[in-house]
């Protein structure tokens, strides 16, 4: 079958992701496994970045979210509370001809099978759960299963008294955390747009009943600007509202934040309202209060709480796919200066006259603050062109005139403008342009 211009593109930064060292497959030597993948010494650094600047605005520029780090494996009743153990499936059906499984929900089924093209060859839908389950302790017993947490949310509610003790917040206060959740999706796919081990950055939002839609509404644009933060192309942006038929059992709203990615219009984060339900039921399940003394309106109750979940990994891959561009003599990603890997190259004109001496002196001062790379190899057209592939925001070279006066030329990424600027002036330049 031919290739669709989605296919082509993603192919590309596939490709792009493994030679720049963003992204591998795991386990590559032996052949891969399906659906799990690498971060390179490039792709860390984004991922880094990407999870810092949501750690910035959700946590450090707020004084209503404390953040948290909660275990993978939790007590097996949390997800009895939670509801996952009963009904986290999704719908699963083979092609009984070629043996290929997919989600119901995914694809027409009165359509051909999209792998073997024939026709009326689907299975009936069975639920398939897609918690993976492993055993505590040396005994492989039902009474020892634990589960790999499917969404760190459950950290976070489990926690309410304790952070809220702990910091002495009182409502509307948020709980944040960044963590590995694992689902074993019948059909992954898109590179690390679904894989089965993945990250997650949520922040739930305790709130008085009856102030939810409020903070909802609230926290709905709140996610929406962050975006703009992240450099994403605002008109590949767009809100999807939940329709009853597709809102979670615990909720009563939800949006989804999509991107239009090579392959359509897809979600990156979901904002839901997921109301009293979950502390009602670890209330219940638990045997522990967790309701909330008010001390204004003197009434105890279960807050609701308003939930912001976006995936780190899926974000990431948001990041590459928009920064991704094509100019007539170079592949650049135009990555917004903070998140981009690397922030400076350092390179010297020619291997000699004192030059690499400068050019590591730059290197070493410029580190404290930022990801530097020093390279020597090649002509400055070849050193450019990598970076720009890197992502990197800002060339600075060392050459003849630097031997005059102290001045570097510093090449800007998306304009390929070039200027002079004294070394001594390099900090404050950076400082100034990585802002934007
Ligand atoms: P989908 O409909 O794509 O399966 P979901 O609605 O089940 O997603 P949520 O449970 O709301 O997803 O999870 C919040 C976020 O976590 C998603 O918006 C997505 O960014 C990320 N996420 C969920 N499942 C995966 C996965 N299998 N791989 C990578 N990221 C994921």
């Amino acid at each position: 079958m031919a290739k669709s211009s989605a296919d082509k593109v993603m192919d590309k930064i596939v490709s792009l992701a493994k030679r720049r060292g963003f992204i591998f497959q795991s386990s590559e030597i032996y052949g891969g496994i399906n659906s799990c993948y690498d971060y390179g010494p490039l792709g860390i650094e984004l991922k880094k970045n990407v999870k810092e600047l949501w750690w910035k605005s959700m946590v450090y520029e707020r004084r209503d979210v404390e953040g948290v780090d909660a275990s993978i494996l939790m007590h097996p009743k949390v997800w009895e509370a939670s509801g996952h153990v009963e009904g986290f499936t999704d719908p699963m059906i083979d092609c009984k001809k070629c043996k290929s499984r997919f989600r119901e929900d995914k694809i027409d089924t009165s359509k051909p099978c999209p792998v073997c093209g024939n026709r009326d060859t689907f299975t009936e839908a069975r639920q398939f759960n897609l918690m993976f389950k492993t055993f505590m302790g040396p005994v492989e017993d039902s009474a020892n299963i634990v589960y790999l947490r499917p969404e760190t949310a459950q950290g976070i509610f489990v926690n309410f008294h304790n952070v809220r003790e702990a910091s002495r917040q009182k409502l509307p206060f948020g709980i944040a955390q960044i963590g590995k959740a694992f689902r074993n999706e019948i059909t992954p796919g898109n590179f690390t747009f679904r894989t089965r081990e993945f990250e997650q950055m949520e922040m739930q939002y305790f709130v008085k009943p009856g102030e939810d839609e409020k903070w909802f509404d609230y926290w709905k644009q709140t996610r929406m600007e962050w975006y703009k933060r992240l450099g994403l192309n605002p008109e590949k942006l767009r809100f999807h509202e939940h329709g009853p038929d597709e809102l979670a059992h615990y909720a009563k709203a939800a949006f989804d934040v999509e991107y239009e990615f090579p392959f359509g219009w897809n979600e990156i984060e979901g904002i839901h309202n997921r109301t009293d339900f979950d502390l009602s039921r670890h209330a219940q399940f638990s045997g522990k209060d967790m309701r909330y003394f008010d001390e204004a309106a003197r009434e105890k109750y279960i807050p609701y709480v308003i939930e912001t979940s976006i995936g780190c990994d899926r974000s990431v891959l948001t990041c590459l796919i928009d920064a991704y561009t094509e100019e007539e003599e170079r592949v650049v990603l135009k990555f917004a200066p903070a998140i981009a890997p690397i922030k400076a190259a350092v390179f010297p004109l020619v291997k000699k006259d004192g030059m690499p001496e400068i050019a590591h002196k730059i290197v070493d001062d410029l580190s404290g603050d930022y990801r530097v790379f020093y390279d020597e190899s090649g002509s400055v057209g070849r050193r450019y062109r990598r970076m720009d592939e890197a992502g990197t925001p800002f060339c600075i070279t060392v050459d003849n005139e630097t031997l005059e006066n102290n001045t570097v030329t510093v090449r800007e990424r998306d304009t390929m403008a070039q200027s002079r600027v004294a070394i001594a002036q390099l900090k404050n330049y950076l400082e100034e342009h990585l802002k934007s």
